[in-house]
């Protein structure tokens, strides 16, 4: 049985029975199924459904807002964004799905030759909690405007998510089945991969995860890609703008309750400006209304779980045992949900949790360095490498750190690092490899196909 636990609460939401291994099987066998239709269509047919989908998610944004807020603890104001995102994306793909597999000529000696993109079969998508819309449709919407089915594993504490999202792409004029969902936990996804009309699989999730369902991608030999972690760091030089970068990094730590792979994780600030960088971001850190995600004006809900609050509380306090000092937060909140306050630590350093590994939670590090090239240095010194900001007054400057200097798949400039349909999004290191969204995003999962007629 998995289980929908209210973070606030701790209380029993809904429990889901299991997908059973032959029920999974028929949804993959639908999927593939509804694929050999879905395949023959034009792009105009696929448009028209995704478009559907948008609107509908729009009609149901209350709702589903309030679902995610049930379910994993996100402010209802935030959930209503992600829904907005989650149309953008569908109407994105609904009009640029077509340009971007246009066939591309190739010149041979041919009378005709091309590259053509065509669709691969069923993918599987094993996803998070922390964005349960968002994660899936930035999967869906392009593999599906592209010719594909989809079967969801999602994390098995938003199986309410789940459901909402299939519904949207039944009651949106998708074929039956074409967008299918098994409710497993994770020790039962190697069976659904090594089905044979699995053709690819897609992880957003840690790099535990992304490191077993590769190992196994490999073993049968199907694409797969891996949207991983992060510990993005976010440079301030010295010519810096301390309002907007205080602010910026604030928001960045603090998005999604922390709980974001692109979230900001260390501050590496360059010895001028540290302390005035520090003041400024503890007290902007230090405002954030922590409260019910019900309630509107909650900016900080509780985390997913109370197993998570837990771990990223050992991360702090072995941050601490080994040198680390707190300048704000770090202590557990009386009472049976899964908050933890915005924290700062400063005087962070390789060696100590907060530097080296994934803090998924409000949980901000400081780094010092000298000057720009150790702030650089300091940057790259990570198993991670999702994305990265630096702040600077000169553009130029920044740019070339962006460019040139970032060992990460987003560097941003005096900016918050965010996905956008319209960028492609992923990692290097052991942020996972392949691309979403943007013309990348929707090429992961196709044949791209060699034509040539004598
Ligand atoms: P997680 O524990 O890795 O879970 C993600 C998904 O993988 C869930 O569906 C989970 O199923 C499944 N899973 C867990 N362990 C697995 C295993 N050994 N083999 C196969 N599947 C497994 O991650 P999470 O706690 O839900 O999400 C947080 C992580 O996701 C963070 O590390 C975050 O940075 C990363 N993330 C990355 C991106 C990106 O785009 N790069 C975006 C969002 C999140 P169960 O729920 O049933 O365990």
């Amino acid at each position: 049985m998995l289980q929908s636990l209210n973070p606030v609460s701790g209380e029993l939401i809904k429990g889901y029975p299991e997908t059973s291994a032959a029920e999974a099987e028929r949804i993959v066998e639908r999927a593939d199924r509804a694929f050999e239709f879905w395949r023959r269509t034009g792009f105009g047919v696929r448009a028209a459904s995704m478009r559907k989908a948008a609107d509908l998610l729009e009609e149901r944004k209350e709702l589903h807002a309030a679902l995610m807020a049930l379910e994993m603890g996100k402010p209802l104001a935030q959930g209503r964004s992600e829904i907005e995102k989650c149309a953008l994306a569908c109407r994105y793909y609904a009009d640029h799905a077509e340009s971007f597999l246009a066939p591309e000529p190739a010149e041979t000696g041919a009378s005709r030759s091309y590259v053509a993109y065509r669709p691969l079969g069923v993918v599987l998508a094993v996803m998070p909690w922390n964005f349960p819309f968002w994660q899936v449709f930035r999967f869906a919407a392009p593999a599906l405007m592209a010719g594909n089915a989809g079967v969801l594993k999602h994390a098995s504490n938003v199986s309410g998510c789940a459901l909402a999202i299939a519904d949207v792409f039944q009651d949106a004029g998708f074929p039956e089945g074409l967008f299918g969902v098994v409710l497993i936990g994770s020790d039962k996804i190697v069976r659904v991969l090594e089905q044979p009309r699995v053709r690819a699989v897609t992880l957003t999730g840690s790099s535990a995860a992304g490191r077993s369902i590769a190992s196994h991608a490999g073993r049968l030999i199907k694409k797969s890609v891996l949207e991983l972690g992060g510990s993005d760091p976010y440079v301030v030089l010295e010519d810096a703008d301390l309002d907007l970068a205080s602010e910026v990094c604030a928001a960045a730590r603090l998005v999604n309750a922390g709980q974001s792979c692109i979230a900001a994780k260390r501050f590496i600030v360059v010895n001028p400006v540290r302390d005035e960088f520090v003041r400024r971001f503890v007290d902007r850190m230090g405002r954030a209304v922590m409260g019910d995600p019900m309630e509107e004006g909650t900016q900080i809900g509780p985390l997913a779980r109370r197993d998570l609050r837990d771990q990223l509380h050992a991360q702090v306090t072995e941050s601490v045992r080994r040198g680390a000092t707190l300048a704000l937060g770090g202590t557990v909140p009386s009472g049976p949900g899964a908050f933890y306050p915005p924290t700062v630590l400063t005087e962070v350093r390789p060696g100590m949790p907060a530097f080296d590994e994934e803090t998924f939670g409000p949980v901000a590090a400081v780094v010092d360095a000298r000057d720009e090239a150790e702030a650089i240095q300091c940057a790259n010194d990570s198993p991670f490498g999702l994305g990265a900001a630096v702040f600077t007054r000169d553009a130029a400057r920044g740019e070339r750190i962006a460019l040139e200097s970032f060992d990460a798949g987003a560097c941003f400039v005096n900016a918050q690092v965010h996905s956008d349909p319209r960028l492609p999004f992923g990692g290097v290191k052991e942020s996972g490899y392949g691309r979403e969204l943007g013309a990348f995003g929707i090429r992961e999962f196709v044949n791209i196909k060699s034509v040539f007629v004598r």
